[in-house]
């Protein structure tokens, strides 16, 4: 809870993450669980966390002990994964914890196998990409022996790129995987891999930016449904005369008299100097442009004769596609760069 009312806000449909959750377990052909990192992609990673274990969700995942940590109990019938394994300093964080580490190196593994060979963990294996995971050699050389292995993994490279060969390739070299070495269960899709259809999915998929309204790829286009909806205060509504500039740099210039509207929400907020000149606010279906730069906290948008004053609130155009496609910047960049400052409300 904040303290006061913030000028900002996140506006959160829980109605619509729990219909992304379920669209995506009906559509990769094995239960959902649910990428929580990064704050549950800058949402709020405990409110994720009690809706979808609410909807039956049973798999979480995390990062680091710090987030598995900041995520706190669990309900009793969900499980939490910690997607970087075990560092040596981590290692009494992760036995006080119920959590499991997933195991990415050798040295990890050895770490495991000494401290707590009876606790169940998990086991990511590179199939492509080369950034965490055991190679398919070091899995297969015996190495895995005498771990209790709930959930083997691997991570698509190009899950989200149409028609790229890595993708069949990691497929059959963890279909060929699931041949060779014993785990409870066998999990490959994130959410863009989901959309490449069932036979990614195997026992457990592990869908993010879906969840929250990404769109990975155009099979979920009409089926994902936007979460997060961005607000922000008017602060001050100012009458710019014509040939003077708002904001810095001076980049905006009124070419007849004009109305601004100064918002309390900027770069720090997640909302990135690349909306400039793209961006917008809207009330109703009115769209009210973006004047100038955005600033650390504050943007200006014109007004037009729309009649608003301070204290009115916008809602700020945050579709997430189309702002990617906007900016440059990635939808996961635009979600999980969502700041402190928002108070989230949750529907
Ligand atoms: C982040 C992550 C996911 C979720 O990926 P999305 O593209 O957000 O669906 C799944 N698996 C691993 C290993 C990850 O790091």
């Amino acid at each position: 809870m904040h303290p006061y009312d913030p000028p900002l806000r996140l506006i959160l449909d829980s109605d619509a993450l729990v219909a992304n959750w379920r669209w995506l377990g009906a559509q990769g052909g094995a239960p959902a669980g649910a990428a929580i990192k990064a704050n549950g992609y800058g949402l709020g990673a405990r409110e994720v966390v009690a809706r979808l274990a609410d909807a039956g969700c049973r798999d979480f995942f995390v990062a680091t002990w710090g987030e598995a940590l900041a995520v706190g109990d669990l309900p009793h019938a969900a499980s939490l994964a910690v997607l970087h394994g075990v560092r040596a300093a981590d290692m009494a964080v992760a036995l006080a914890s119920r959590a499991r580490p997933v195991l990415v190196s050798a040295e990890m593994v050895a770490r495991w196998k000494a401290a707590a060979p009876e606790r169940p963990c998990d086991v990511m294996v590179d199939t492509g990409m080369n950034r965490l995971g055991l190679s398919i050699e070091e899995a297969r050389s015996g190495l895995l022996d005498g771990l209790k292995v709930d959930t083997l993994m691997s991570h698509l490279a190009c899950a989200d790129e149409v028609g790229h060969a890595l993708n069949a390739v990691q497929l059959a070299r963890f279909a060929e995987l699931r041949g060779a070495i014993a785990a409870q269960r066998y999990s490959l899709a994130n959410s863009a891999g989901i959309c490449l259809g069932a036979d990614y999915g195997f026992d457990l998929t592990r869908p993010g930016l879906a969840l929250y309204g990404g769109i990975p790829r155009a099979e979920a286009e009409g089926h994902i449904a936007p979460v997060a909806r961005v607000e922000a205060e008017i602060l001050q509504v100012r009458d710019v005369p014509a040939g003077e500039t708002v904001g810095y740099g001076a980049t905006f210039t009124a070419n007849r008299p004009t109305r601004i509207a100064i918002l309390n929400l900027g770069y720090a907020d997640g909302y990135f100097r690349a909306f400039a000149g793209r961006g917008a606010a809207r009330i109703g279906d009115r769209v009210l442009p973006l004047a100038g730069r955005v600033s650390m906290d504050l943007i200006a948008v014109d007004l037009g004769d729309a009649d608003l004053g301070a204290g009115d609130w916008l809602e700020i155009d945050h579709d997430l596609p189309a702002a990617a496609a906007a900016t440059g910047m990635s939808q996961y960049e635009l979600l999980t760069g969502l700041g402190s400052r928002y108070q989230r409300v949750w529907k």
